[in-house]
């Protein structure tokens, strides 16, 4: 399995809704550190990801892409009581 992974095959490649800008740091100062590359979400979100996360899958975006999923499951199990957006 391959443990470097190039930037340059990476740059502009979308994965879940990241879209990879380029650039490479780590994580941290110390050798062993993840690599990490500057990517934007398809909301807007500027982040550094960890490389092996985007290609392993387990980073898909910078968070909203749950935060809708789990609104929506709020609005399927419990709506709103009709008073409270009458109320408004
Ligand atoms: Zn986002």
């Amino acid at each position: 399995m391959p443990v470097n992974y190039s930037i340059e095959e990476m740059t502009g490649k979308t994965y879940g809704r990241w879209t990879v800008l380029g650039g490479l740091r780590k994580q941290t100062p110390k050798p062993k550190a993840p690599n990490q590359t500057l990517c934007q979400c398809s909301c807007g979100t500027k982040r550094w990801v960890q490389l092996t996360g985007l290609r392993n899958g387990r980073s898909t975006s910078c968070g909203c892409k749950s935060k809708e999923m789990h609104s929506r499951m709020i609005q399927r199990y419990a709506p709103l009581p009709k008073s409270f957006t009458e109320a408004a």
